[in-house]
């Protein structure tokens, strides 16, 4: 379990504040895969950044809070809040920053980088065991035994995905997060990834929050899903309902805008770009690029509408139907 309470973060710039998060509310339950979608620039990173209890200057928590429910090293159940998730790190809770196979240590060898992982959470082990538990899970993951003693060079692009992956799941943490996991990988590379996340979701039950900017990815292998607009989560529901039924103007033009089979159609963006997080404007943030805008909007931020007891978006226009 997960829980962001009225969570904003920001950079602290030269010039003023970049509000990167603002008053994000949501909940992570067990045994399930959540999505985190949106444009370039609306602030998934940084949320998953807050929410591994990774904030160090330029960026900080301007309000709220995030907990998580964890064990601590005695195995006894224990909520951890902004400030104590840092301490289980690996333990209950992992992360794969975007980009990381691409900064893989190119100097250790992957045995030796879950030995140091490993060796964070201060137990004590005996390397043969543990060397032969490594390449039991690498072997039950479909990674060769052999991957345990390269160097990330000698590993293709969706290999060293693997790698990491196995990594951040080898001690079995109730949260993983993943920031853009198949980001930059050939589109059959990407399927095979995902493909092993959902298994090791599905053998772990526990929570996996996975950030893309492609919608594609939210439909294979996400349960629920929170679009972000311009540091702001305006819609939350079931990843099903979100296709069939988006509330939001803009994740209706979010899914509008996705190919389709047979369609042969060039299928254009969304016009128009995001609000600067430096000076947001004060209503709706979508409500210079949405056509459905009234007066309303551009003056006055709106509520969370509950759609249903799983469905909810920040809207006017949902008020008046
Ligand atoms: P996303 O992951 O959705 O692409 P990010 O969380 O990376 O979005 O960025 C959100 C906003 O914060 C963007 O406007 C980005 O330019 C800004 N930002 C990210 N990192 C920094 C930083 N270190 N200093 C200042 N601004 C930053
Ligand atoms: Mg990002």
């Amino acid at each position: 379990m997960m829980r962001l309470n009225n969570l904003s973060a920001r950079y602290n710039i030269l010039t003023g504040y970049v509000n990167a998060v603002d008053n994000v509310s949501f909940e992570v339950m067990d045994n399930e895969i959540f999505g985190i979608a949106g444009e370039s620039g609306c602030g998934k990173s940084t949320l998953l950044k807050v929410m591994y209890d990774l904030v160090s200057y330029p960026l900080e928590i301007s309000d709220g809070s995030v907990e998580i429910g964890g064990k601590d090293s005695s195995g006894k159940a224990v909520i951890l809040k902004t400030g104590e998730i840092k301490k289980s790190w690996w333990r209950n809770i992992s992360y794969i920053p975007q980009g990381a196979m691409h900064v893989m240590n190119p100097v250790t060898k992957v045995d030796t980088q879950f030995y140091d992982a490993i060796s964070k959470q201060n137990c004590n082990f005996n390397k043969k065991a543990l060397r032969q538990e490594i390449i039991n899970y690498l072997h039950e993951l479909e990674l060769p035994a052999s991957v345990i003693s390269a160097y990330p060079h000698q590993l293709s692009g969706g290999m060293k995905q693997r790698v990491i992956i196995a990594l951040a799941t080898f001690l079995n943490p109730g949260i993983v997060l993943a920031d853009e996991p198949t980001t930059a990988l050939d589109v059959v590379v990407q399927r095979g990834i995902l493909t092993m996340l959902s298994r090791v979701q599905r053998k772990m039950k526990n929570s996996m929050v996975i950030v893309s900017h492609d919608m594609g990815v939210h439909y294979q292998i996400t349960n629920r899903l929170g679009i972000m607009y311009a540091g702001q989560m305006i819609e939350i529901g079931p990843t099903e309902e979100i296709f069939s039924t988006p509330r939001h103007p803009y994740t209706q033009m979010l899914i509008n805008a996705l190919p389709r089979i047979g369609d042969l159609n060039q299928k254009e963006g969304i016009p128009g770009t995001p609000p600067s997080l430096k000076n947001p404007p004060p209503g709706c943030r979508f409500a210079a690029r949405c056509p459905k805008a009234t007066d309303l909007c551009r003056v006055k931020q709106p509520e969370v509408f509950q759609i249903n007891d799983r469905h909810q978006a920040s809207c006017h226009l949902l008020y008046d139907l």
